[in-house]
């Protein structure tokens, strides 16, 4: 049983049923505990004992922290988490320490997590929808992967692997941020996905106290689940993967366009505007010769002008079964300027964690995808794009 997933009356019934009728406050107890990522029941010091043991008897355990990987001077580690069931997910924790100077514990400390094991979106360049679909995670799944990163702040060990101690002080103990941009659709998850966000920053107490505009959730444009996610009027920040400016591109970079295609995808953006007065922000992943000519940036300037984004454009990672790379440095700052001249508020990500397949899109598990294979849907994609890149100059790949 996830504990995350139950809600307040679901605790209710439960506690009742394992210990008899429960005094009032009982649930509210469990969950601020759980609220503090405390997730073990025999952590949950100021309940009873027999209530405790029944109550590690039925909650699911947490995952375990089956590898960790360092990078960029110990400020990003990917954690390679092993689910109770055998099931494996990477999250992502990313440091940003603060300045010289500030006070002690200031900086960020953002958690890329997981929302399912592998995605079916079949995103061609992206490692994870390459490897397939395997499972959804639960609320709990999603939300311990913070809590697992809670405790790596908490203890020393994160300090302790920095090369020269960079870090110390200048991290914060807690996990600042969380952005749902790593493995899966956080939208094709939908209600665990909401849970996951009322948990960290919802209205209701307990939560995580996280601010809402400290977490992103970033989906491909599944319109319905955007509709539901501005439906909580929760002032998180919405990120849409846009990747192509017309819907030709977009059809095979994104296979999931052709279900809910750009004109669709842009009237939710304009929806999700309306309905929570936040500003949304679009990514766009640079891809050397497929979707990375001026064309293209002019193309996406008339495309999404009128909403007032911002852009963000991240260089390609490699990924195992595709060619692809990003463009060269000038070709990415030509494409980002041709945006700001429009008037588009635009970024150029610098990528975090190659070293460690732990940047955007390299998440794969220990998947099978890391041996060659890949899903069908994945496969399709990336053979009619590399017929239609072939020899042509870049202003034909339209
Ligand atoms: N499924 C959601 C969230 C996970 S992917 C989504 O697609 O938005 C998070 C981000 O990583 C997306 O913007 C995605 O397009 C980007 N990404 C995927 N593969 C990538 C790659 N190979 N290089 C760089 N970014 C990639
Ligand atoms: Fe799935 Fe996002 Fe990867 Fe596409 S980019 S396959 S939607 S995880």
């Amino acid at each position: 049983m996830d504990p995350y997933t139950l809600g307040r009356d679901g605790l209710v019934a439960l506690l009742d049923d394992l210990a008899g009728p429960q005094p009032a406050y009982r649930a509210a107890q469990v969950r601020a505990w759980l609220a503090r990522g405390v997730d073990e029941p025999a952590a949950m010091t100021d309940l009873p004992a027999g209530l405790r043991r029944r109550l590690a008897e039925v909650f699911d355990e947490p995952p375990r922290v089956a590898t960790r990987s360092v990078a960029d001077r110990g400020l990003t580690h990917k954690i390679l988490l092993t689910h109770p069931d055998g099931e494996s997910t990477e999250s992502v924790l990313m440091l940003y320490p603060a300045r010289d100077g500030s006070r002690p514990r200031a900086g960020r400390a953002t958690v890329c997590v997981s929302t399912q094991a592998g995605c079916a979106m079949g995103c061609p360049f992206c490692a994870t929808g390459q490897a397939g679909f395997r499972r959804q995670l639960s609320a709990g799944e999603i939300l311990r992967q913070v809590t697992v990163a809670q405790r790596l702040l908490r203890g020393d060990e994160i300090v302790s692997a920095t090369p020269g101690a960079v870090l110390g002080p200048r991290v914060p103990d807690h996990v600042s941020n969380v952005v749902f941009m790593g493995m899966g659709e956080p939208l094709a998850n939908s209600d665990a996905t909401l849970a996951a966000v009322r948990w960290l920053c919802g209205r209701e107490e307990p939560t995580f106290g996280l601010s809402a505009r400290a977490v992103t959730v970033s989906t491909v444009g599944l319109v319905p689940g955007m509709r539901r996610l501005g439906a909580l009027g929760l002032p998180v920040t919405l990120a849409v993967s846009l990747h192509a400016p017309n819907d030709a591109l977009r059809d095979d970079l994104v296979p999931l366009n052709r279900r809910h295609p750009l004109a669709e995808l842009l009237d939710a953006c304009r929806a999700w505007i309306q309905v929570t007065g936040r500003r949304l922000s679009f990514e766009y992943v640079l891809i050397g010769g497929i979707n990375d000519a001026p064309e293209h940036a002019e193309q996406l300037a008339d495309l999404v002008g009128e909403l007032r984004a911002h852009v963000n454009l991240i260089p390609m990672n490699p990924t195992p079964a595709v060619p692809w790379r990003a463009p060269p440095p000038e070709r990415m700052r030509a494409f980002a300027a041709v945006l700001e001249r429009s008037g588009l508020a635009v970024s150029l990500r610098r990528n975090r964690g190659g070293e460690i397949d732990a940047a955007c899109g390299q998440l794969y598990a220990d998947y099978a995808v890391a041996s060659g294979r890949i899903m069908p849907v994945a496969r399709g994609a990336a053979a009619r794009l590399a017929a239609r890149v072939g020899p042509q100059p870049a202003r034909e790949q339209r």
